[in-house]
């Protein structure tokens, strides 16, 4: 696992084989992956068979094929070929009552990308320029006080970046490498950064306060020109007392920077959490967001996390809560969505995984697209190395919670860039058959611009055109082209992978102008 610090070309072992997109199982920090299986590993080398081939034919080496959305394709077409051999599914996911009868014949979803070696037809069909939102993003203070506090988010943390090189390895999530790998190493317009359980400034990876020097920092770097990094306060009303944390509350909101509040309800002292919907802790809170006029309400659904409370990890609560306050919208990151249940068509007896989250909907009336949202923020990482899996989810999600309720996140930057995640969307459709089979909307050009942007656009106030005409004077553009070029030529290292946070740093120095005066640390 000692990998290069500083991105040399020949200092990374493992780089000329490694893919753009993982097709084994990772970790966000807040899980501990599975082992990749046998099936895992068949693909991975059936990706790199086809990348090797087309790098060959386009004289290319494969390290350099690889960056390229060429490689990206590579993988996608692999995904693509494996649902056919496999008839679709990792493992099968129980048959659901009203299909038990109509089995689908082929995989519900599929990429549809050009050959890879077409490498500029490849960039020219996952290329786009749609307002992307990224409403779920992370990075850390590497050497903030939360490293000696909370030794436990530091493990989750450190967990994440296995391969970074940096002698403090937490500098691979740095606020350098999100900058990087969010704004000059993806299409990504807008990103809302997000942070992992805490209960203050004290055991935070990101305080509420460096929350906000990263968003001034990259309004900085781009000159003013349009927001690029929106902000949400975790708050953990569990810890302590009630009073003092409505307090904190008020004067996050008091900077006009909050976007949302989110809370990890399944998180607490002792492990227990609580329920929004509990009248000791959960509905003050969230009156105080509503008083305070803070919107948008946040909770981490699903996805359990270490010394998660169960109990309260599940999605009814939130749910429950936006039939009380109508004039607030509720986003339920990751819909509830586990790694321990394959998802399939809807089971409303399903005790575990999305169909908890839609179920909920159901008991508690809630109609499509009303003021319920979903993120799928590592959820869409994990399920689209599975086609079939991924058109189930993908698609019950934009039938029940809504075509303008999805949310784009991508839990950028624990798996480093989001771009080939986002070129995974980009090329992916919902079968005709699973579209007749289980009413799922198709998945159009349109349908993906709301959910890659629009829809957040909507949520948080954000004028697609406005943001536009600002990001035209941004000399991003500029500097991602620059970017590019030094990760072609290996001084960079590729954006798929959690290192190199020095060169990272490098490239944000070179970014800033004299006048920005920011020193990235
Ligand atoms: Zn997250």
């Amino acid at each position: 696992m000692t990998r290069r610090h500083g991105g040399g070309r020949h200092e990374d072992p493992q780089g000329d084989a490694r893919l753009p997109l993982g097709v084994a199982p990772a970790t966000n920090g807040e899980y501990v992956p599975d082992a990749p299986t046998r099936r895992d590993h068949d693909i991975e080398n059936a990706a790199l068979a086809m990348a090797d081939d087309a790098a060959r034919y386009t004289g290319m080496d494969r390290r350099r094929f690889l960056q390229t959305a060429g490689g990206v394709a590579a993988v996608l077409a692999t995904l693509d070929l494996a649902a056919c051999s496999s008839s679709g599914s990792r493992t099968a996911p129980p048959p659901s009552p009203s299909t038990s009868t109509t089995a689908p014949r082929s995989p519900g979803g599929s990429f549809t990308v050009p050959r890879p070696h077409e490498v500029e037809a490849c960039e020219h069909a996952l290329g786009g320029n749609e307002f992307v939102v990224d409403v779920h993003t992370h990075h850390v203070m590497p050497d903030g006080p939360w490293t000696k506090n909370a030794p436990e988010t530091v493990n989750l943390v450190l967990g994440m970046v296995p391969d970074c090189g940096a002698s403090n390895r937490l500098e691979c999530a740095s606020r350098a490498a999100y900058l990087h790998d969010l704004f000059l190493a993806s299409d990504t317009t807008v990103a809302m950064l997000s942070d992992v359980p805490n209960s203050g400034p004290a055991d935070a990876p990101v305080p509420f306060l460096d929350q906000l020097g990263t968003q001034q920092l990259a309004a900085r770097l781009t000159h003013g020109g349009a927001p690029r990094v929106l902000v949400h306060n975790v708050i953990a009303p569990n810890f302590g007392p009630l009073p003092q944390r409505l307090d904190e509350m008020e004067s996050a909101a008091q900077t006009g920077k909050v976007a949302a509040f989110k809370v990890y309800t399944a998180w607490g002292p002792n492990g227990v959490g609580y329920a929004l919907d509990d009248p000791a802790i959960g509905l003050p809170v969230v009156q105080k967001a509503h008083d305070l006029g803070v919107k948008v309400f946040i909770a981490h659904k699903g996805l359990p996390l270490v010394r998660f409370d169960a109990a309260h990890n599940r999605p009814d609560d939130i749910v429950a809560v936006s039939r009380l306050f109508r004039d607030m919208q509720f986003v339920v990151f990751h819909g509830a969505w586990d790694k321990n249940h394959v998802e399939g068509a809807y089971d409303p007896g399903a005790r575990i995984g999305i169909d908890t989250f839609l179920r909920a909907l159901d008991d508690h009336g809630v109609p499509p697209n009303d003021n319920v949202w979903v993120d799928v923020g590592t959820v869409w990482r994990e399920v689209l190395r599975d086609p079939n899996t991924a058109a189930h989810t993908l698609g019950k999600l934009l039938k029940r919670v809504g075509t303008k309720r999805v949310l784009w996140g991508t839990d950028a930057v624990w798996y480093g860039s989001p771009q080939a995640q986002l070129q995974a969307f980009r090329s992916f459709t919902i079968s005709d058959e699973f579209q007749t089979l289980f009413g799922y909307p198709a998945l159009t050009p349109a349908r993906k611009e709301r959910v890659l942007g629009l829809n957040a656009a909507a949520l948080f106030g954000l004028d697609p055109k406005a943001t536009r005409c600002a990001l035209a004077s941004d000399p991003f553009p500029d500097a991602r082209m620059t970017a590019a070029q030094l990760r072609d030529d290996g001084v960079l290292p590729a954006a798929t992978r959690a290192n190199g946070p020095t060169t990272r740093r490098e490239m944000l120095q070179w970014l800033a102008s004299p006048a920005t005066n920011w020193t990235p640390f």
